[in-house]
């Protein structure tokens, strides 16, 4: 057993959303149930029915913030999830993007804004000024 941590994972649709049976036992001590024993019986809630799971690394996970001039924002520029993984994608050429990077925008400026300094007005929606 190595100290990467994993994750239990359903081996027929990939959720991580999976429950497993388990035997508990009531500590008196920290006043609840402590695991005993879990079964080879899992529950897969995105299939909704009994599934085989199995453990798999934990992907590493990196938060960035990224700043960029307002002239190129004005140019254009505006970040969403399918650029970012175009960008990681072009960094590592040979991971495959539906299963190896994962990129999603977490927090960006607001869309109003963004519109406003390229040019374009509300009742516009597609027509730069
Ligand atoms: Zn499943």
């Amino acid at each position: 057993m190595t100290n990467q941590p994993v994750k239990i994972i359903c081996t027929v649709c990939g959720s991580e959303d999976v429950t497993a049976d388990a035997s508990a036992k009531w500590c008196v001590e920290n006043q609840c149930y402590e695991l005993t024993d879990t079964c080879d019986t899992y529950h897969c809630e995105d299939c909704d029915g009994e599934c085989k799971a199995k453990e798999v690394p934990v992907s590493f996970k990196w938060t960035v913030e990224f700043e960029v001039d307002e002239i190129w924002v004005a140019d254009g520029f505006d970040l969403d999830d399918d650029r970012a993984i175009n960008m990681l994608n072009m960094d590592l050429t040979l991971a495959m993007r539906d299963s190896e990077i994962k990129a999603k925008v977490l927090k960006a400026p607001d869309k109003a804004t963004i519109r406003r300094v390229q040019g374009y007005k509300d009742d516009q929606p597609q027509e730069p000024v």
